[in-house]
């Protein structure tokens, strides 16, 4: 058993459809079977999406707050299916949701950020899956704890699941933001390099939390060469009993999708490849000045750093610190580089700069 070469590709999921991006449109939730077959003959009419969401049961923070209508939305699905032909998509939480979704013949199955964050939930939810080969995607937890979700994602794997995806729908914030949800999108590359073949795709709708940020994640997600979107869409998102801020409507949906830019990793134009080439051995070359220049820079720490030893002189010099922060937060600003980049990057240098010289101070003889 090899994860790596045993996921399959998102273009080989459903091998008769023709597209290069996996799109999942519908409303957050399941509300009534009018309010389904509308979002969806709509989605299926305007867009090119094929695939349609809808959550049944809705993980809720509070209690009281609408809950989802749980199985009797299934036989609307199935309708859906019939009349539209778009793929269906649930949420699922308990190996009951998944043993009913199963039943009605829906086509991908999703683990939600909270489910991610409960290996207990997941290992049930797997065991349930076994010898199914149902798609199942995998949203990040709610914290940015990446062994989770990779962790998660080896559950589904280990019980025989090879279509499996992870979706991005972003990080509980403890500071306030314009956004719902931090994306983190480094996370999501992690993913993609611990596990190469992983799919990855983004729900815009949840880290957005409001209709007006969700173009500019897409095209991102898109720029990232993310694999899908996940998009929330409702007939009419005013009246939506969840989630009404982030939804958009079929023809936002559509406006939406033909405004973002869709591109390739890689092209085979030789013109193009040369000039990329020569482009990137520049930067390897300044990458190597880089290093070379950091590494002379911690040598003078060194040597500092066995001097204020020997004079019995603290380390934390507070004032040298802040005027180094704001002359080169200057120089570095005219040179075109931005002023968070630069207290990020002088930050870790100083960091490092601190160990060293604390390591010189317990053992002078180093
Ligand atoms: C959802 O997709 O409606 C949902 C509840 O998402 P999440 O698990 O990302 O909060
Ligand atoms: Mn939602």
């Amino acid at each position: 058993m090899n994860i790596e070469s045993d996921i399959l590709q998102i273009t080989d999921w459903f091998p008769e459809i023709k597209t290069s991006h996996f799109i999942i449109a519908g409303p957050c939730a399941a509300e009534s079977r009018e309010q389904l077959l509308e979002t969806a003959e709509k989605i299926a009419a305007q867009t090119s999406v094929k695939f349609f969401r809808a959550g049944l049961w809705k993980p809720r923070t509070r209690p009281d707050s609408f809950e989802g209508v749980g199985e009797k939305a299934l036989p609307w699905l199935q309708e859906v299916k019939q009349k539209t032909g778009l793929y269906t998509c649930v949420e699922v939480a308990m190996p009951q949701h998944v043993e009913a979704c199963l039943k009605y013949g829906i086509d991908v199955l999703w683990l939600g950020a909270r489910t991610t964050a409960n290996p207990f939930s997941v290992q049930e939810i797997a065991e349930t899956l076994k010898g199914t080969g149902i798609p199942v995607l995998i949203k990040n937890p709610v914290n940015p704890d990446i062994e989770l979700w990779i962790g998660a994602v080896e559950r589904l794997y280990k019980s025989g699941i090879k279509k499996i995806g992870a979706v991005l729908r972003g990080f509980y914030p403890y500071e306030r933001t314009i956004l719902r949800n931090i994306p983190k999108w480094e996370l999501a590359i992690e993913m993609k390099h611990r596990i190469h073949s992983l799919p990855v795709l983004c729900d815009a709708s949840h880290i957005a939390g409001n209709v007006s940020y969700i173009p500019e994640i897409c095209q991102k997600a898109l720029d990232l060469n993310f694999d899908g979107l996940m998009l929330e869409t409702h007939i009419n998102p005013k009246a939506a009993l969840s989630d009404a801020m982030q939804q958009l409507t079929p023809n936002e949906l559509e406006l939406l999708i033909s405004g973002l830019c869709f591109r390739k990793p890689s092209v085979s134009d030789p013109v193009f490849n040369n000039l990329l080439e020569q482009y990137r051995d520049q930067i390897d070359s300044i990458d190597l000045q880089m290093l070379d220049l950091l590494g002379e820079r911690m040598k003078i720490v060194r040597e500092i750093g066995k001097y204020k030893s020997k004079n019995n002189v603290t380390i934390l010099q507070l004032r040298r610190w802040e005027k180094i922060i704001a002359t080169r937060s200057e120089y570095g600003n005219k040179a075109g580089l931005s002023y968070d980049f630069i207290k990020n990057l002088l930050e870790l240098v100083h960091k490092e700069s601190i160990q060293i010289q604390t390591k010189i101070m317990s053992n002078p003889g180093l």
